[in-house]
């Protein structure tokens, strides 16, 4: 049996946790991959709250948190590493989303912890096996894939084709997807290190403002250590791979008996966004779709966004026999929000750069210093599937609903987004009834109904904020809001603009 539901080219960070989404859901789904391993070179540390809501939906937070830790914060430096500029402290705090804002993680820990749920899930995942060509049509996507092994080709059918293969993805260039580069592209070497004694670098990432070097110091998960330096443009890349060179730029930190390098690379930092997240039934996500410079930390959580964000409504289309309107708002709603963190990443590094380059941090024009930490929050989504196809603050659309949580001693013991089941859901401090037709239709979508008890909103103030008396919210699966009721909006008239925007 050559078709699929789905065909995923790559799998990555981004490629899996779509390949979990969308088995949870049922849909039938072939992962193609053309390493054997896992990649093992440096790339991400920081998973954000939203991304652990994600990881909870695929049923893999408890890999991220079992090697995480949570991070204290981020700030500005100059390059005798005393603060400068506005930074952000986040120790102790807990987002809507029910997790710390920022936790530091092992991503070869990870990734190989998550291959291993792929290879025990119901995803059909075809390692060394190279994606070569595609051909769209209407009803059926048809590609070429080469086993690498057996030097064989090998064709296959699919409804739906995702190309979460990367930065060079050749799927973007089969489709003859253009990219917009939004200007910062610079080299640098990124160095993870194992400590050999014990941690007295503290809990905070360092932009380093140095004017001989920007640095970045990242505190991961311990026993490990990153550094991130500037490569400029005369200087010779290969030279920055020397042991000998790198143990000189960590110098200030740490002496070379006190670490082991464990892994280096020289990578182009990039700000990058596709033209088009979607062409035909064929979709980019991942850094195929858009790359930032790693300064926000936030490239895979854009992955992750992707991932949530189309896999509901893949299998929202697929399971309702829908016509394909609905797939039309993943782009809508996920380019302009992957623009936001490409841009604001590079923002930061151009900060670092405005900082590097003056002799007071107060002469910054106050522009720049708006990119940096603490001056920002990650957007809501502003258009798409909503009431209405827009977002509306009175109603809270396109804004996260907080996640339900349970304390003991004023920790978390219990996380409670199941209660919110995988569908959409009805949620309410108190009871109410439905016409018999609206009934039906959430019936036949399989929408839940929650009616929140009154000690998990007193016991949480992010819930609290959202429940006022006689407001119900409409959830999407992916924890966005579609709409809720208001003084000119009733329930009724709610799901009636979720009828016609879903077309069911
Ligand atoms: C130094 C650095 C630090 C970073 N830090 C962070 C961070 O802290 N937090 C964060 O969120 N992000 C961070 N990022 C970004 C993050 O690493 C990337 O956004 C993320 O890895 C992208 O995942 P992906 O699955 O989209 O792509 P990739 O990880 O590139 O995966 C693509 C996969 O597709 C496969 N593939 C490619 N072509 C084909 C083909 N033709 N056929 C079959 N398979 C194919 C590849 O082998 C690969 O496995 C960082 C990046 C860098 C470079």
């Amino acid at each position: 049996m050559n078709h699929f539901d789905v065909i995923i080219v790559g799998l990555g960070p981004t490629g899996s946790i779509t390949a979990l989404l969308l088995e949870s859901y049922g849909i039938k789904v072939l992962g193609i991959e053309k390493e054997k391993e896992v990649y093992n070179l440096p790339r991400a540390v920081t998973i954000s709250d939203q991304g652990f809501r994600i990881s909870q939906l695929a049923g893999i937070d408890h890999i991220y948190q079992e090697n995480s830790t949570v991070l204290g914060g981020a700030r500005f430096t100059d390059k005798n590493l005393n603060t400068i500029g506005n930074g952000i402290d986040l120790q102790g705090l807990i987002s809507q989303n029910g997790w710390p804002p920022s936790s530091l993680f092992h991503q070869p820990y990870t990734d190989h912890a998550i291959r291993e749920k792929l290879d025990n899930s119901a995803v059909e995942v075809l390692l060394e096996h190279e994606f070569k060509d595609l051909i769209c049509a209407d009803k059926e996507n048809r590609i070429k894939v080469l086993n690498l092994k057996e030097e064989e080709e090998i064709e296959f059918t699919c409804r739906y084709l995702i190309g979460s293969d990367g930065g060079s993805s050749l799927v973007r260039r089969k489709l003859d997807i253009e990219q917009i580069d939004l200007n910062y592209n610079r080299d640098w070497v990124v160095v993870d290190v194992e400590l050999r004694n014990e941690n007295t670098l503290g809990d905070q990432v360092l932009q380093v403002c140095d004017s001989e070097r920007l640095t970045t110091f990242v505190p991961s998960h311990l026993p490990f250590r990153r550094w991130e330096f500037i490569i400029h443009e005369h200087e010779d890349k290969e030279m920055f791979l020397d042991e000998s060179n790198i143990q000189k730029l960590i110098y200030k930190w740490l002496k070379p008996e006190e670490y082991k390098i464990i892994r280096k690379a020289v990578y182009q930092f990039h700000s990058i966004i596709a033209k088009n997240f979607k062409k035909d039934n064929c979709f980019l996500m991942g850094d195929a779709a858009h790359q930032a410079p790693p300064f926000m930390g936030e490239g895979m959580m854009s992955g992750y966004r992707d991932a949530v964000n189309l896999s509901w409504k893949i299998a929202c289309t697929i399971k309702n026999e829908l016509n394909e309107k609905l797939l039309e708002t993943y782009e809508e709603e996920r380019i302009p929000h992957s623009k936001f963190v490409v841009k604001n990443s590079a923002g930061i590094g151009e900060l670092m750069e405005a900082y590097a380059e003056t002799e007071d941090p107060n002469k910054v024009p106050q522009d720049l210093v708006n990119k940096g930490y603490g001056s920002f929050i990650l957007p809501n989504l502003s258009s798409g599937f909503f009431f209405g196809g827009k977002a509306n603050e009175t109603m809270h659309s396109g804004e996260i609903f907080p996640q339900p949580v349970e304390y003991l001693n004023k920790k978390i013991v219990k996380r409670m987004d199941h209660i919110l089941g995988d569908n959409f859901t009805l949620i309410s401090k108190s009871k109410f009834s439905l016409s018999k037709d609206n009934q039906k239709f959430l019936d036949l979508l399989g929408c839940k109904t929650l009616i929140l008890k009154k000690e998990y909103i007193e016991e949480n103030s992010w819930l609290k904020s959202f429940m006022k008396e006689g407001t119900t919210y409409l959830v999407r699966p992916d924890r966005y809001i579609f709409g809720s009721t208001t003084s000119d909006v009733s329930l009724e008239e709610l799901i009636n603009d979720l009828k016609i925007r879903i077309n069911l």
